[in-house]
């Protein structure tokens, strides 16, 4: 009960932020840049003074005077260092790791501190398991940056409706009049903090329905039916399959808004809701640690994801952690996470690799943006000196109109593939190894079997797509 009322305060604090957030999407360059400057100086200053992990790598920088050129002097943040340092580097005296640890053993449902702070846990994709704490007013920023873009197509649809039609002017769901229903597909229950991000109603009317990804496919389609959602909101992979589920009529849905986030959205996933639903698509790119990174304004013509450079500082650095140009490759992309005081990230080593979009998207923003992002490093198979990436098998599993979800285990010479649907299974095997040809294995051994389900992350929800061979 004590969640539930801090939570609906919190919602209320979120809400009552948004309309800001939103303005900030039409900010001119100049004043993103301005604002940026001043918000990374107060996170250095209380860094400093505030954590001794932070305060020995600053040494030689004045936070006061600091601009985002100056973030290059410092060194980059890994998550070893985070989950080794952690208490070095906790910006409040209210809790410790041992102290979070405790929370996330005890609690039955999401919590808050005494101080209202939200304890998270996650393995990644990288496996390391990581504990990391988002405080009041981060949520409040991070719920604004997951929503206001979707909050700003709600507004242009309504206004376009008034002007169509007056009689018959949009709800605060630009649906028509439909109040909104809100579809949640996230991880459903604890450490993972996607429910309580995407778990939001962002106008009074709409209701949400939580509908966890761990449970069965069948389960999770009845339910999502149910529903009736206007909006839809979760993990790409989950999305995709339920769009795929709606082009073979086993769903009929209508939703005007949908939003996709913690994993890649594939080309082939977004074909796939583009088909099925014609309607904006807001895809995401966060992580637990700087909360959201960048998202997809969703406009027909708006390639890539805005990144919320008001609230996150992304470099694109080489191996040394140096700085690169926008048009040279880059090794890492480094964060800094302008919300995060409590616990902050500064030059945190995200894993992800990003492709900056010159010039201004067609949806007006001046937020620069990143193409898709296509996947984690991460996910690249190596065998011996060759490195074959995901997008090789991505591309053969993800087409396949016959297979609606897919997990691909590394072998010493090729991969176990496992797949739920009905595909021919001898011709996607020939097809796999024909495109792991190009790179350097001309006759990997691939075998296919069909299963009737994958088994998701327990605690996350998440499907993990790629597993290498360890070692
Ligand atoms: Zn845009």
């Amino acid at each position: 009960m004590g969640y539930r009322r801090l939570r609906a305060a919190h919602l209320s604090a979120a809400r009552a932020a948004l309309e800001d957030h939103v303005a900030r999407l039409a900010w001119s360059h100049q004043r993103i840049e301005h604002y940026r400057t001043e918000r990374l100086r107060a996170l250095l200053g209380f860094a400093r003074e505030r954590s001794p992990f932070h305060a020995a790598r600053m040494a030689d920088l004045d936070p006061a005077t600091a601009t985002v050129d100056d973030l290059a002097r410092l060194p980059p943040m890994t998550k070893q260092d985070v989950q080794r340092e952690w208490d070095a580097i906790v910006t409040t005296p209210d809790i410790d790791r041992a102290g979070a640890e405790r929370v996330l053993a005890q609690q039955g449902w999401f919590s808050y501190t005494p101080t209202g702070l939200q304890v998270f846990s996650s393995g990644g994709s990288s496996g390391v398991r990581g504990v990391y704490i988002w405080d009041w007013e981060q949520f409040v920023t991070l719920a604004c940056l997951a929503w206001r873009w979707q909050v700003r197509g709600e507004h242009a649809s309504a206004d376009s409706g008034r002007s169509a039609d007056s009689a018959h002017s949009a709800g605060p769901a630009g649906s028509a009049g439909r109040p909104a229903r809100l579809a949640v597909l996230e991880a459903g229950e604890p450490p993972h903090a996607s429910t309580p991000l995407f778990d939001i109603a962002t106008g009074p009317l709409t209701q949400t329905f939580v509908i966890p990804t761990t449970a069965p496919f069948d389960q999770i389609l009845r339910a999502v039916a149910d529903a009736r959602p206007t909006h839809l909101v979760g993990y790409a992979s989950v999305i995709g399959r339920l769009a795929r589920a709606a082009n073979a009529g086993e769903l009929e849905i209508r939703p005007v808004r949908v939003s996709t986030n913690s994993e890649p959205l594939s080309a082939q996933d977004r074909d796939a809701i583009d088909t099925a639903w014609g309607v904006p698509v807001h895809n995401l790119w966060g992580s637990t640690e700087i909360g959201v990174q960048a998202v997809g304004c969703g406009h027909r013509d708006g390639d890539g994801l805005h990144i919320c450079a008001d609230e996150v500082i992304l470099e694109r650095v080489d191996a040394a952690g140096r700085p690169v140009a926008p048009d040279e490759p880059a090794a890492r992309t480094l964060a800094t996470g302008l919300a995060g005081r409590t616990f902050p990230f500064v030059r945190y080593d995200l894993g992800d690799e990003i492709t900056l979009l010159p010039g201004r998207c067609a949806c007006g923003s001046s937020m620069p943006r990143v193409a898709d992002i296509v996947g984690r490093c991460d996910d690249d198979f190596r065998y011996g000196r060759r490195t074959v990436p995901a997008s090789a098998f991505r591309h053969v599993l993800g087409t396949d109109p016959l297979i609606s979800e897919y997990q691909v285990h590394q072998t010493a010479g090729g991969a176990n593939v496992l797949v739920v649907g009905s595909p021919d299974t001898t011709a996607v095997a020939t097809a796999l190894a024909f495109s792991l040809r190009p790179y350097g294995l001309p006759d990997a051994d691939i075998s296919v079997t069909s299963v009737a389900q994958i088994p998701r992350h327990a605690s996350t929800g998440k499907l993990k797509r790629f597993i290498a061979l360890s070692g």
